[in-house]
């Protein structure tokens, strides 16, 4: 199993839990990579591999790092929609690749 980074799978899970909240947000895959991009980058990772005591771990990191994500997340959802890129889909919704 290759190493993960435990921290990616919470703020992504943070991040759709929020984008569900508030629909005002852009949900286009290119708003989501920023957010997620500018979140990660605030946040120390915690890597780990395999399953065993995974769960524990995965807990016990949430616990731990849960007020950094949340703050990290919107942080970076007010970057990214105060500073859209050109590419996201909501203001060029008819460019095509
Ligand atoms: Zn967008």
């Amino acid at each position: 199993m290759e190493p993960y980074n435990l921290i990616e799978n919470l703020v992504k899970e943070e991040l759709t839990s929020v984008l569900n909240k508030y629909p005002g947000i852009c949900h286009c895959e290119q708003c989501q990579a920023d957010i997620l991009a500018l979140a990660l980058n605030h946040i120390p990772p915690q890597y780990v591999t395999g399953t065993r005591g995974l769960e524990l771990t995965r807990d016990m990191v949430a616990a731990k790092y849960h007020e950094q994500i949340t703050k990290a997340v919107s942080t970076a959802i007010n970057q990214v929609l105060q500073n859209p890129r050109e590419t996201c889909k909501k203001l060029n919704p008819t460019t095509t690749p």
